[in-house]
């Protein structure tokens, strides 16, 4: 079949007194490596147009980003709050659940496993340092891609299985993290102090899986396991865009 068109979750902002939308070209460049083909997806359309945007998207990718508002689950803003964007989260929720009821995979990275949490009821410690200190830096100085801290793996999880590997040592760029892990998510990656740092779907559900680090940064290093996470994701949407195919032709001959 024809490479999957994956759904990538764009950020609106000021560069050079222009406004743009974009993303890294880290995740468009780690989804191309898989397989896949991105579509960039700006808020700007609305959360009232998110399913005719996913219409031919085979997967969802939400990307990293700005703070959610809290209001999403029920808490007033801390100080320590990052500009939030109400269009960007209206957005994506919407994308979220657009994506959940056509059985889409879907890819959640940094704001993205944040965003998936909140959206299934779960909540956020809105900055890590100040709500709940410990000894790992979730904000080091280090760039991007500098592997700074421990994860342990749930054994038999779809992200232990994709990494092939039980512990992985990832690169951190976050202040923000969950607190309350919804409940419809498996916990299944840890830090050292015991925060989630990955969680997924139920196995016999469509694939969801999300993470707090950043893989699209780390994929073209040599033999990256998160080369394999997102060739995952990419052959998830092939697979199910073959099985939605393969539906409508028997619609169209039933
Ligand atoms: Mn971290």
């Amino acid at each position: 079949m024809s490479p999957p068109r994956i759904g990538v979750s764009a950020v609106v902002r000021v560069w050079d007194g222009i406004e743009r939308s974009g993303v890294n070209s880290a995740y468009l460049r780690a989804v191309i490596a898989a397989g896949g083909v991105p579509v960039i997806l700006s808020h700007l359309t609305g959360a009232a147009l998110a399913a005719r945007a996913l219409e031919g998207v085979d997967g969802l990718l939400l990307s990293g980003g700005e703070d959610i508002h809290p209001s999403w689950y029920g808490e007033a803003p801390a100080e320590q709050l990052w500009p939030p964007s109400r269009e960007r989260d209206l957005f994506e929720l919407a994308l979220f659940a657009v994506a959940r009821q056509r059985g889409l995979p879907i890819l959640g990275v940094c704001r993205g496993i944040q965003l998936i949490n909140v959206a299934l009821g779960g909540t956020l410690y809105q900055d890590l340092r100040s709500q709940r200190p410990g000894a790992v830096d979730h904000f080091p100085s280090a760039g991007r891609e500098a592997r700074s801290h421990h994860i342990r793996l749930a054994p038999d999880s779809r992200i232990a299985r994709a990494l092939g590997a039980e512990a992985v040592i990832v690169n951190s760029i976050h202040h923000q993290g969950i607190k309350q892990l919804a409940p419809s998510l498996r916990p299944t990656g840890w830090d050292d102090d015991g925060l989630i740092e990955a969680a997924e779907g139920r196995e016999d559900a469509s694939w969801l899986l999300a993470v707090q680090w950043h893989p699209e940064e780390m994929h073209a290093q040599d033999a990256a396991p998160e080369a394999r996470l997102f060739r995952e994701f990419v052959r998830a949407a092939e697979l199910a865009a073959e099985l939605l195919n393969a539906e409508l032709a028997k619609r169209a001959v039933g």
